[in-house]
């Protein structure tokens, strides 16, 4: 324990050992807030305290775990026995417990976001209200929002609203479940009623501590303040310049005002930052110091400058995209740091399918974080399941799967029916044949079959003729599609639409490279069995949006879609100024994720739900060396070739070379003669350099994969072409 406590520095330390009595610590981004929870934890531990005792609050799963995982490696065993959770599990396993109470059956199941807002709109149907006078969606996050901040009887609109809302609490009780709101609410509300509870779990937990404090509702304090026991041993920590959950109810002044609320707390502000270098540090501090609304804080760092902080600006996001995976395997091979030391981070989750596909594209294992992966949801799943059996006659889990998009009667009986010529070893289109010959479905599922069967035989034909996106066009119109998903929940429609367009895009841009089947395009997106063959224990790059990202840190960070209207998004700009500081204070907890390398990128064209959008670069975007207002970009934006781009260019071939069974590292002397992952793009006007002709200049690039040619000029020797592959050229 002595060597812990000798890593801390005084202002650490103290906070450490003050276990009596309220502890607020508030400090900035890296100063070891979190690490002093974890090591009181252990001190705590050594002073005899029993784990049983001990409760720590953190803001997401992934926080709890590593904190745990941290405190195993340094007390063992004892670390199973601690209560490291987030709000929302903490309350899960409560009610699992203790929701008897209220009469209630502890199987309750738990809403997302989704089924509350189809569990609305069902409401809102039974009320016969219009749903569009009453937007289950609006009504979803208003709802939410009143919870949190402790609100229950709070003020709807007008007396329907608040009707709906009472209809709605009634149908989650006759389905007997609980949206994550409910989970906090009924705790506070059981421990609130019932003292020989609250008693229990009061004597249980002797010490409290709460991470990421400066995000916490007022529903959430009130259940610490309910846990709580007489000796007030809480400690908080935070940093109000990451405070991001404004929107959703949370409430600064639970920080602000701690040391009001307990008399006797204790205050201790860390300095010093042990994450990031110094010019990250700079970048960071330079970006928060534009927030208006803030307090100023000091933070210093003993770490060297470090390396520069690199600003891209990008023609497109798959450039973009392509840009981050390249420079991720460059960096990694050189540096020898594992895929799971990278992070890059986005501001919304929409972001993520160009960076996901170019990842795979590259074999580069990622993870993403806290969010559905694109392949994995279920608009996407639907189209595909189609695809699926098109490509794969004997693929039994997508036809049963598209049979049910639309519903068509063919329940499970039929559909065990069915099965029984496909164990017999028909392909999907005998066994529709032989039940449709047999008789062996009845009314309405017979008819269903029947036309599933012709849908099914001019998807066929049509993928022999036609385009993945013109069969992907026709399959949406054939199957009504949209009304389909209208009817299944009318919220959810516009976005599951939008994840539609970014299907075709995808579908576009492979077309663009070279992909004309079916086939090719679902070798391309691999799908999720791709993923099954990773090996679980192989370290991934994280992609997650800022939010998920909190507490984090890594190696080398990317943050991407630095775009006004991206990031800052477009509600936070047409909304007001707070809103644009809280983006700022996201953007400033996501450049201090950064240990080493921090990368920040912006792409003028972005396609967006099918559009090609055009983005300026973020007002938030500093230049590297910071202090002044955002100016000039040190970086030259690279002219486009006449040629085409370079990195499309080389995309398209990557794609056909693999395609015709090309050897990788083949595929790399192609493109570049370094064994680091430094490929040779060449573009006219490029200064090259020749082991016998000298310097000389790119006039012309032509020719694909092996057979890329160059046109040099060489003054004094004229223009000379060279086949790539073989002129080991050196680009200047
Ligand atoms: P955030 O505001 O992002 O949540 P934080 O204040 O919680 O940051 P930590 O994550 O606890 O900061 O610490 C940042 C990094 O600095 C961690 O890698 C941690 O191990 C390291 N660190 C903290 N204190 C010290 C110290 N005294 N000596 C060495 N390293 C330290
Ligand atoms: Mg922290």
């Amino acid at each position: 324990m002595q060597d812990q406590l000798e890593q801390l520095n005084p202002q650490q330390r103290a906070a450490v050992e003050a276990v009596d009595g309220p502890v607020l610590v508030v400090a900035g981004a890296g100063s070891g807030k979190t690490k002093v929870i974890t090591t009181r934890i252990m001190y705590l531990i050594h002073k005899g305290v029993s784990p049983y005792q001990i409760l720590a609050m953190t803001f997401t799963n992934k926080a709890a775990q590593e904190m745990r995982e941290r405190i195993e490696r340094a007390v063992g065993s004892d670390a199973r026995d601690l209560t490291i959770t987030t709000f929302h599990s903490f309350c899960a396993m409560f009610l699992r417990r203790e929701i008897g109470y209220l009469d209630r059956d502890s199987n309750f199941v738990i809403y997302d976001t989704s089924d509350q807002t189809s569990c609305l709109k069902r409401v809102i149907r039974n009320m016969d209200l219009e749903e569009k006078n009453y937007p289950a969606q609006r009504l979803r996050s208003r709802i939410s929002y009143l919870k949190n901040a402790g609100d229950l009887g709070g003020e709807l609109n007008n007396p329907v609203e608040q009707l709906i809302y009472k209809n709605y609490q009634e149908e989650l009780l006759a389905q007997n479940a609980l949206d994550f709101d409910d989970l906090l609410h009924l705790t506070c509300q059981i421990l609130e009623r019932w003292g020989e509870v609250q008693q229990r779990y009061r004597h249980r937990f002797e010490y409290i501590m709460v991470d990421e404090y400066q995000d916490t509702n007022q529903i959430q304090s009130k259940l610490i303040n309910l846990l709580l026991n007489e000796q007030h041993n809480l400690c908080v920590v935070g940093d109000e310049d990451q405070s991001i959950y404004g929107w959703r109810g949370a409430d600064i002044t639970n920080i602000l005002h701690f040391d009001k609320n307990f008399r006797n707390t204790r205050v201790f502000k860390l300095e010093q930052n042990y994450r990031s270098t110094q010019s990250i540090l700079d970048y960071a501090n330079a970006v928060i110091n534009k927030n208006k609304l803030r307090k100023p804080k000091k933070l210093w760092t003993a770490a060297g400058e470090g390396l520069p902080i690199i600003i891209k600006d990008e023609y497109t996001a798959s450039i973009e995209a392509e840009n981050i995976i390249q420079q991720i395997r460059s960096l990694s091979r050189n540096n020898n740091l594992a895929y799971n030391q990278f992070a890059i981070l986005f501001r919304s989750n929409a972001l993520s399918r160009v960076l996901e596909e170019t990842a795979r594209r590259y074999r580069i294992p990622y993870q993403l974080i806290g969010g559905l992966k694109f392949y994995d949801r279920k608009e996407i799943k639907d189209l595909l399941s189609y695809m699926r059996i098109v490509v794969n006659p004997r693929d039994w889990t997508s036809f049963v799967r598209a049979l049910g998009v639309p519903t068509r009667g063919i329940g499970a009986k039929s559909q065990d029916k069915l099965y029984s010529y496909f164990e017999e070893g028909s392909p999907i289109p005998d066994v529709m044949a032989r039940a449709i010959k047999d008789k062996r479905l009845s009314g309405k599922g017979m008819k269903g079959l029947k036309e599933f069967q012709i849908l099914y035989r001019d998807l066929v034909a049509s993928a022999e003729t036609d385009k993945p996106s013109e069969w992907l066009k026709k399959l949406v119109d054939r199957l009504d599609y949209q009304a389909y998903l209208e009817k299944l929940d009318i919220t959810t429609t516009d976005s599951r639409l939008d994840n539609l367009q970014e299907l075709m895009t995808g579908m576009l841009e492979q077309e663009a490279q070279g992909v004309t089947t079916l086939s090719q395009f679902m070798d391309f997106s691999a799908l999720v069995s791709d993923q099954d063959d990773l090996n679980p224990d192989e370290p991934r790059v994280n992609m997650m949006t800022v939010h998920a990202a909190k507490g984090l840190e890594f190696d080398t960070v990317f943050v991407v879609g630095l775009e006004d209207g991206v990031f800052p998004n477009q509600r936070a700009l047409d909304d007001n100024p707070n809103a644009v500081e809280e983006e700022r204070r996201l953007f400033y907890v996501a450049v201090t994720r950064a240990k080493q390398r921090l990368f920040l990128s912006y792409a003028r064209s972005r396609q967006t739900y099918g559009k090609t959008v055009r983005n300026i670069k973020s007002r938030f975007l500093l230049p590297p060396k910071t202090g002044a207002d955002s100016g000039p970009l040190p970086e030259k934006p690279r002219k486009p070739s006449p040629w085409g781009d370079s990195a499309t260019q080389q995309k398209r071939l990557t794609l056909q070379m693999e395609r015709l069974g090309v050897d990788a590292r083949q595929i790399k002397k192609t493109f570049g003669k370094s064994e680091d992952g430094d490929e040779l793009h060449l573009e006219p006007g490029d200064r090259v350099e020749h082991a016998s002709f000298g310097e000389g200049t790119v006039s012309v690039v032509m020719g694909q994969g092996a057979q890329r040619k160059v046109s040099v000029r060489f003054p004094g020797k004229g223009i000379r072409t060279l086949l790539v592959i073989k002129a080991g050229l050196k680009k200047l």
